[in-house]
């Protein structure tokens, strides 16, 4: 029998973010704290599962996420095995995105690691927006770039793939391929992805519209760069 939605989008905004980036608009106003406790994950994933085998079925897909930083969370490895439990043949969750704080400062980070990899995780999405002065100031937070780069040291040294979103915008454009190097130097040896994402005035970002890069500004860039994947909606008209 049909399901009633095909598709469900599951975000539980479990834990805040230490992070302050001005794009995004909704963590910064959040503390990073625990919003959640795991035992309400639980009864949300359990009421999912219920609902799943009902005739019809609530959904025919579910796309769990924890928000906002997801590493955060203390239970994180238990909550991607619940994840898992929904779908154990094709896992829901194979990417996180994170800041990568907790994996630069927690000293059991390849445990934690290793369970969320047994769980499906496939991949850690990292996100830079310059070189260490410039990724500080997007991130809203000193230390910010130092513990992404830490976090990607210790993800290759645990095996695991990186997904590199690399943020562009006039404020770190001319050290742009300098940051792109950075980011490959220290995923050395590991499987990783790379997209460019162009960096829009959104969230409280609102007020940095001077910093939306054109299309001219891309044409000026060198081949090397110019060959990695740009996501295509947030292409530039002309300019
Ligand atoms: S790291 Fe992500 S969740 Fe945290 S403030 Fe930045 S964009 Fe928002």
């Amino acid at each position: 029998m049909q399901p009633l939605f095909l598709h469900v989008t599951l975000s539980i905004i479990a834990v805040g973010c230490r992070n302050r980036c001005k794009h995004c608009s909704v963590a910064a106003a959040i503390s990073d704290s625990i919003l959640i406790p795991y035992e309400q994950v639980e009864e949300v994933i359990s009421i999912l599962r219920a609902e799943q085998e009902k005739s019809p079925p609530l959904y025919g897909h579910v796309n769990p996420c924890l928000m906002y930083e997801p590493m955060d969370y203390p239970d994180v490895a238990r909550v991607q095995k619940l994840f898992h439990t929904l779908s154990p043949d094709a896992p829901l969750v194979r990417t996180m995105a994170t800041n990568g704080q907790r994996i630069a400062e927690d000293p059991a980070y390849e445990q934690l690691i290793r369970d969320l990899r047994e769980n499906g995780l496939e991949q850690f999405q990292l996100t830079l927006h310059g070189l260490e002065q410039n990724h500080d100031w997007f991130a809203g937070r000193r230390g910010a770039y130092r513990d992404i780069m830490e976090a990607a040291k210790r993800i290759v040294s645990a095996g695991m793939r990186i997904d590199w979103n690399l943020f562009l915008s006039k404020r770190n454009i001319a050290e742009f391929p300098n940051m792109v190097r950075a980011a490959r130097e220290v995923s050395r040896g590991a499987e990783v992805s790379e997209m460019v994402n162009i960096w829009g005035p959104a969230g409280r970002a609102g007020r940095q519209s001077h910093l939306l890069i054109t299309q001219k500004d891309l044409d000026r860039l060198p081949d090397e760069i110019r060959a990695i994947n740009l996501l295509p909606q947030y292409l530039p008209e002309s300019g």
